[in-house]
């Protein structure tokens, strides 16, 4: 919020400079909305209604109004299959089943993500400050993570993760 505050006094500036010149002909290039491959920040936001047409009512209540699913009630928390977890949301791939552990926690548990695929928020509800994890693409809950556990894993983070959340693709 601070960095946009900060832009708003310039954009003012560029438009009061710009709107002498909007008499000149429109740009006749190519149009740029081609689907994009690559994971760009936001690039598969939607408004809310669009979700509700495509979520179960779970899946909106987790992915789009950050709830959490009950513990030990998720599909995937028990899951050893060699495969590829991706966003329930937007299809974008997340994790990797060779980055899943079990910690015991009641959620699927992850140490690393699909780099850049998981983008990270200070969360301070309920009094604590936590790390809430998005889909970088859709920006739907995923979950939170949580470091310094002492789990035996490369990172020491545990990518705490709604199955709701995710999409398993076997491999
Ligand atoms: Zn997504």
């Amino acid at each position: 919020m601070t960095a946009l505050r900060n832009t708003l006094p310039r954009m003012r500036f560029l438009s009061n400079l710009i709107r002498p010149k909007s008499s000149a002909p429109l740009s006749t290039s190519a149009p740029t909305s081609e689907p994009s491959t690559t994971m760009t920040e936001g690039s598969k936001q939607k408004p809310d209604s669009e979700w509700r047409a495509i979520l179960s009512p779970e899946q909106f209540r987790i992915l789009r109004q950050k709830g959490t699913e009950r513990a030990g009630t998720g599909e995937y928390e028990h899951n050893k299959e060699p495969g590829v977890y991706s966003c329930a949301g937007c299809g974008t791939p997340l994790y990797k089943s060779d980055t899943k552990f079990s910690s015991g926690c009641g959620w699927p548990a992850f140490f690393d993500a699909v780099p850049g695929a998981v983008s990270r928020h200070e969360d301070k509800s309920f009094g604590v400050t936590r790390t809430e994890i998005t889909c970088t693409a859709c920006g739907g809950h995923l979950g939170h993570i949580f470091k310094g556990e002492g789990f035996p894993t490369p990172t020491d983070e545990r990518h705490c993760v709604n199955s709701v959340s995710l999409k398993f693709h076997e491999e």
